[in-house]
């Protein structure tokens, strides 16, 4: 049917290895055989490949899912993921085939069992008894949790680190996780989420950041994001990072997509792989280092065709392709899961480990996240058996201080759940604040995670806790509001 299709071709674990807490072996990369799912059980190898192909079929509502899998899955299943999305949803729907196809890849004889509980599922297409009853939210949870639009430099222009900065060129991607961090922008609005607009012209914000990287020269780095670049128009993201790369100051340049895995028909297109060589070698030309990062959270996920199109940006001249995953309960929270999507990465699409974000503190993702606790016995375990430049470091996206190693907090009140942590640079809205560094910020365990003493504590406080987080939404949006109501003017 396909010559994309491989035998499950694992190589047995080598004896030398056995008796070790995590036991490597390489197995070879799979393109799950598409034509198991009932609504594509006559799609070609050629459409298959084709991006037109993809972008037109891909996954958007319950209806179109019931269309593809049929009675592959039970109803149960559909009603289940219909409750979601009316009632804790903070994505709307989008799945590409080449990412569905990775779902239950081998088939299974109790296929609705197995596509509950398959790792890529759980994220992707999260369903109501997913989630957690009893503290669906964590009560600080926001819709904006790392305040990035209040750190907005310009529109969509996140200014935190001293040296870099996130430049969110677009509101979109050919994928929605269900985890999103920029939940608060990115993707249609739900039943649960009005998402914010940005106000600007695109080309008047893409204009705004280029002045403004153009006149401040600390910034070194960017990460060109969203959203995911692969929804741009090529012929616009040329623009913009040609422009970039007239910007003496700049020195590396990051190119944001999930899609290399959930869309990598995009990154294989003619005209891409024509526009990233070019772009590539202006980069080269001026000593600027491109990379792409991409984000795979499970093994499963690496394709052949993923492979094929991360070996076409290397062919077209991307300096390291490398991966942030989201550590995830129920899909990526055990030594073996994490080692197996390294060595898929590393091995079979020659793409580097770089990091594990835990799950930032967004709405309706408790059942998701993962106590600090577990995240450094999690960094312990998977140490010592990949290269150094590729054992990725797990981090804590800290409110109002950024990345952190998951080991390096001040102090953790392991009872209530609470860690401690400071920092080493003003953000960009900190410049004036003499105290910055001296204050101490704070993270949250998920509850229902924490011993009985603790469980308790938060059901006494979380009326004082919510409305507390609400006032502080609330003025984190006061503040981005007002921000842009400064750009217009
Ligand atoms: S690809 Fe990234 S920006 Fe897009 S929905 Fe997923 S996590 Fe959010």
């Amino acid at each position: 049917m396909t010559d994309l299709i491989s035998p499950d071709l694992a190589v047995p674990e080598p004896s030398d290895l056995a008796g070790q807490p995590y036991a490597y072996r390489r197995a070879e990369l799979v393109e799950p055989d598409w034509s198991r799912i009932p609504g594509w059980k006559d799609v070609t190898v050629e459409e298959w490949r084709s991006v037109q192909w993809q972008r037109a079929h891909c996954v958007k509502n319950v209806k179109q899912l019931r269309d593809v899998m049929g009675d592959l899955v039970d109803e149960r299943f559909y009603d289940d993921l219909t409750r979601d999305q009316a009632e804790r949803a903070t994505m709307s729907m989008l799945l590409p085939p080449q990412m569905l196809n990775t779902i239950v890849p081998q088939g299974a004889s109790d296929y609705t069992e197995a596509f509950y509980a398959d790792p890529v599922r759980r994220y992707m297409l999260p369903v109501f008894s997913d989630r957690r009853s009893d503290w669906p939210s964590h009560p600080h949870a926001t819709r904006d949790s790392l305040h990035e639009h209040e750190m907005w430099a310009t529109e969509g222009l996140t200014h935190r680190y001293p040296t870099k900065v996130l430049a969110e060129v677009l509101p979109t991607c050919p994928q929605y996780c269900g985890h999103c961090t920029r939940m608060d922008l990115v993707g249609n609005s739900t039943p649960v989420i009005d998402k914010l607009k940005f106000v600007a012209k695109p080309q008047t914000r893409l204009d705004d950041m280029l002045d403004y990287l153009r006149r401040t020269p600390g910034v070194r780095d960017v990460v060109v994001s969203g959203g995911d670049v692969a929804n741009m128009p090529w012929p616009r993201l040329e623009a913009f990072l040609g422009s970039l790369l007239e910007i003496e100051n700049i020195r590396d340049i990051r190119l944001a997509t999930k899609a290399l895995m959930g869309m990598p028909q995009h990154w294989l297109s003619d005209d891409v792989r024509a526009g990233v060589e070019r772009v590539s070698r202006t980069a080269r030309e001026r000593g600027v280092m491109m990379a792409i990062h991409t984000h795979v959270n499970a093994a499963q996920s690496v394709t052949p065709l993923v492979a094929e199109a991360t070996k076409a940006m290397f062919d077209a001249g991307i300096r390291d392709v490398r991966n942030q995953g989201v550590l995830m309960r129920g899909v990526n929270d055990s030594v073996p899961q994490l080692l197996d999507l390294c060595f898929a990465l590393l091995d079979g699409a020659t793409i580097t480990p770089y990091y594990f974000y835990m799950c930032d503190l967004i709405p309706f993702s408790e059942h998701w996240r993962v106590s600090v606790r577990d995240a450094q016995h999690l960094q312990h375990g998977i140490l010592g058996y990949l290269p150094g430049f590729a054992t990725p470091r797990i981090v804590c996206d800290v409110p109002y201080v950024g990345k952190r190693w998951v080991h390096q907090l001040s102090e953790y009140d392991e009872v209530r759940g609470i860690s401690y942590w400071k920092k080493n640079y003003r953000t960009g809205i900190e410049q004036q604040d003499p105290e910055a560094l001296n204050r101490t910020y704070e993270y949250y365990d998920p509850i229902d995670t924490l011993p009985a003493a603790g469980r308790e504590w938060w059901k006494q406080h979380a009326g004082t806790s919510l409305a507390e987080a609400e006032r502080r939404a609330a003025a984190s949006r006061q503040a981005a509001e007002s921000q842009k109501l400064l750009q217009i003017n």
